[in-house]
């Protein structure tokens, strides 16, 4: 079928005045970023639709990337076709005819907002569905639960058809809730994390800690990729690389064992905030789980969390492994996150970390670093980049080995 745009349906359209104005030009911004590199197109946002005109542009390539953008609610690829309805009865019948499957259904659902045309909206549902039935044998009628619904849009400028309704990503357009930092690790659960994050209108920024020589290349080249995969929902994203490997020494060698991975946690947590302060992020999102290893109990929050007031999203807090790698799957990290390469955390983990930390005694320990001095060091080494939607960082050869281990 030769589909002249695309027709965007708004996600959670409550939203209402000065709101509604900014999730639709945050939209608008989105689907341009992400739509970026496809000539030819011409996006036209309404004030309860938006139109991508595709002008010739492919508009399978168009639909594949328009369903990661959160904000969408549906879409529909449609034909304009001129006022002459000899002609909108045979595109009608071609587009019908290439979602037509044997034993199916049919309504027609005709709108008009050019209320000069010569026919009204029962005489095109009639003479449209009747000059279809009559061309497609076997099809039925009908009216409350049709298999397919033919949508006839009378406008101005021509008349729209469209009869396929596409689910789009939902959610929030990405920064219409603000900014915030995303802890990610080369885990399953940061990535999850982040794009329920984006789904609920936030720009994520990435903060990564990697301990070289300790960690692989590979592990910090993991990381960057698994943002070019949540990139593909929100666009570009900023990663900050912060190097660890002198806060994780210090801490091996001076604290015992038991509060090493707390310590750590704490370290990671103050350092991510300050980052956040310095970027105008207003919170942290992070991987987190209640009981799914020792550092996630309650009490290894508590004494966590003692750092900071900054609000600290868990997104996945309270899901289950099986239904994160659900989510994992869906939007492809979870292949990637399974990949070995091993980041500091895991590195550096304790056999036997205290999975009911007291917060006092970890404040205590704490105090015997010169955490100020550790703590500037470690932002002076800071690297930050910027990721491209599937942008890739492992050498593919690479992949296919560990994939062979
Ligand atoms: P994930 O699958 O996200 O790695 P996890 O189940 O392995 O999570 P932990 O290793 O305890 O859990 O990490 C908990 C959270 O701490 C992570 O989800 C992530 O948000 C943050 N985190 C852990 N390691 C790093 C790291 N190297 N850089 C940045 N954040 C990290
Ligand atoms: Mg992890």
């Amino acid at each position: 079928m030769n589909y002249t745009e695309i027709m965007v349906r708004y996600g959670e359209l409550s939203t209402k005045g000065k709101n509604r104005k900014d999730f639709i030009s945050r939209l608008n911004g989105n689907v341009t970023k992400v739509l970026n590199g496809i000539d030819g197109l011409s996006i036209r946002p309404h004030r309860d639709r938006m139109h991508i005109q595709l002008n010739g542009a492919d508009y399978e390539e168009v639909m594949t990337r328009l369903k990661k953008v959160f904000g969408i609610q549906t879409f529909s690829p449609s034909v304009k076709v001129s006022k002459n309805f000899e002609d909108v009865k045979e595109v009608a019948l071609e587009m019908m005819k290439e979602v037509y499957k044997e034993g199916m259904s049919f309504k027609v659902n005709t709108k008009r907002s050019d209320h000069e045309y010569e026919l009204d909206t029962n005489e095109i549902n009639l003479q449209l569905g009747d000059y279809i039935y009559t061309n497609i044998p076997g099809i039925s009628v009908e009216m409350r639960k049709p298999d397919i619904k033919l949508l006839v849009e009378v406008r101005q400028d021509g008349i729209y058809l469209s009869n396929q309704t596409i689910k789009g990503a939902g959610g929030l357009p990405v920064g219409t809730a603000g900014k915030a930092e995303l802890m990610l690790s080369g885990g399953i659960d940061s990535p999850v994390a982040g794009y329920l994050a984006m789904k609920r209108g936030v720009e994520i920024e990435m903060v990564h800690f990697y301990s070289p020589p300790y960690t692989s290349e590979n592990a910090l080249k993991k990381a960057k990729e698994l943002t070019g995969k949540l990139a593909a929902f929100s666009g570009p994203i900023k990663f900050i690389a912060v190097p660890f490997t002198e806060i994780q020494e210090t801490i091996k060698s001076e604290l015992p064992e038991g509060y090493l991975m707390t310590v750590q946690r704490r370290f990671m947590m103050r350092l991510t905030d300050l980052i956040r302060e310095k970027n105008d992020g207003l919170a942290i999102f992070n991987g987190e789980a209640v009981g799914q290893v020792a550092s996630q109990t309650l009490e290894s929050m508590v004494a966590i969390n003692d750092v900071t007031n900054t609000p600290i999203l868990r997104p996945v807090s309270n899901m289950d492994k099986t239904e994160i790698i659900k989510i994992a799957e869906d939007i492809d990290t979870f292949n990637l996150s399974v990949q070995p390469y091993e980041d500091c955390c895991t590195v550096f983990a304790p056999p036997s970390p205290k999975t009911r930390p007291n917060l006092q005694k970890a404040r205590d320990f704490e105090a015997k670093l010169d955490v100020d001095g550790l703590i500037s060091r470690s932002l002076s080494g800071i690297v930050e980049t910027t990721i491209m939607p599937g942008e890739t960082f492992l050498d593919e050869k690479e992949e296919e080995f560990s994939e062979l281990l």
